[in-house]
């Protein structure tokens, strides 16, 4: 039987670089494709010269052509980060919307399975808690967290369509906040930017009072969630996510505790005003993956951090340019 083929969209960023590992060690072809908006070459640099592995640099906003055979798509390209998609509005706007319906073209061209990278954050600044995928969300179309909410939204039900007008195999993941190695420093994210702080001896800023909520799943958890939502045959969204729920506050506390004994120093706390639409509380009900998928995270958090950690300290070195 010849090899699958899988394309990874945004595969230069922090998960989709992940997915090309997962899909290369599991013996697919991977076409990554990036326009390097928010990701980094450094990301994918080791899986050059890798038979089973292909670069297109592309946005795909843009018609999209592959050659040849593919049977899996991963639409992963967006901005992801608040800052970044602050910063780039039309484009986040533009990626989920005219960008995944390019690349559902595709799919539907190649007769190929696809699967959509959405976010916690259709269910915007929730009502609900923990969060179900039967939730329709509290988000507000106009506030500056629009523009990245509303292009999941739309995304989703452009994926519907085409699952059902078009026959299209689709599979809806709704990620919760995940972390690291690979994240940039600069992505003004919650970790990376205690850590970022602590790196240049700065205060760590807790926005608010820090009494909102998050869960943290480490990224291998995250991968294999995607692994086995692909391999299922359910076309319903399914969160993936860790459960366990902190405050910011706590959260700082710990990366602040992990970096003194990491690096012998310790990073004050200081607060900033908290900004608009910034969701309050956020946690997976993963009840529907532990049945469909069997999966459940199993990182903890301690675990996790510290990878993340290591990872940046080796990377945040000032000739490297990342601080
Ligand atoms: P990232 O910024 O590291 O990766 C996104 C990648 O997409 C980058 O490499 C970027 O250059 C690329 N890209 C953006 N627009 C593009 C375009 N028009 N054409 C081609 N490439 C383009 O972010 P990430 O954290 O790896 O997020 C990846 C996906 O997962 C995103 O769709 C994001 O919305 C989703 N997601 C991530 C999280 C998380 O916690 N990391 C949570 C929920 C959803
Ligand atoms: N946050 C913070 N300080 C920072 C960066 C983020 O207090 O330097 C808060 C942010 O306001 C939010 C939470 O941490 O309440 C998670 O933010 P992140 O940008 O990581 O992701 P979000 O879940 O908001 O998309």
């Amino acid at each position: 039987m010849s090899q699958s083929v899988t394309v990874i969209t945004g595969g230069a960023g922090f998960l989709g670089s992940h997915l090309c590992d997962r899909f290369i060690a599991e013996g697919h072809k991977v076409i990554a494709i990036d326009n390097f908006i928010t990701g980094n070459p450094q990301n994918i640099a080791h899986l050059f010269g890798n038979e089973n592995f292909r670069f297109i640099k592309h946005d795909v906003t843009e018609f999209i052509y592959v050659d040849g055979k593919v049977d899996n798509i991963l639409h992963f390209a967006s901005p992801a980060s608040p800052i970044d998609y602050l910063k780039l509005p039309i484009q986040t706007l533009k990626v989920g919307s005219l960008g995944t319906h390019k690349v559902l073209g595709l799919a539907k061209a190649k007769q190929a399975k696809f699967l959509i990278a959405s976010t916690s954050e259709v269910y915007g600044d929730p009502l609900v808690h923990p969060q179900q995928e039967n939730y329709w969300g509290n988000v507000n179309p106009i506030g500056f967290r629009g523009v990245y909410d509303e292009a999941k939204r739309f995304a989703e039900a452009m994926t519907m369509a085409y699952h059902r007008y078009h026959g299209v195999d689709t599979r809806l993941l709704r990620i919760f906040n995940t972390y690291g190695p690979r994240m940039r420093l600069d992505d003004g994210r919650a970790l990376p930017s205690f850590v970022g702080s602590a790196i240049r001896g700065e205060a760590m800023t807790v926005y608010g009072d820090g009494s909102q909520t998050r869960s943290f799943c480490y990224v291998s958890d995250l991968v294999e969630g995607i692994w086995r939502l692909l391999n299922s045959n359910t076309n319903d969204p399914v969160n993936i996510g860790n459960p366990a729920e902190i405050t910011i506050l706590e959260f700082a506390k710990e990366v602040q505790a992990l970096m003194k004994e990491m690096t012998g120093k310790e990073a004050a706390i200081e607060f900033r005003p908290l900004p608009a639409d910034d969701p309050k509380v956020r946690q997976p009900d993963i009840t529907r993956a532990k049945e469909l998928l069997g999966w459940q995270p199993k990182v903890s958090r301690n675990d996790g951090l510290r990878e993340t950690i290591k990872y940046f300290l080796a990377n945040a070195l000032p000739e490297k340019n990342i601080l």
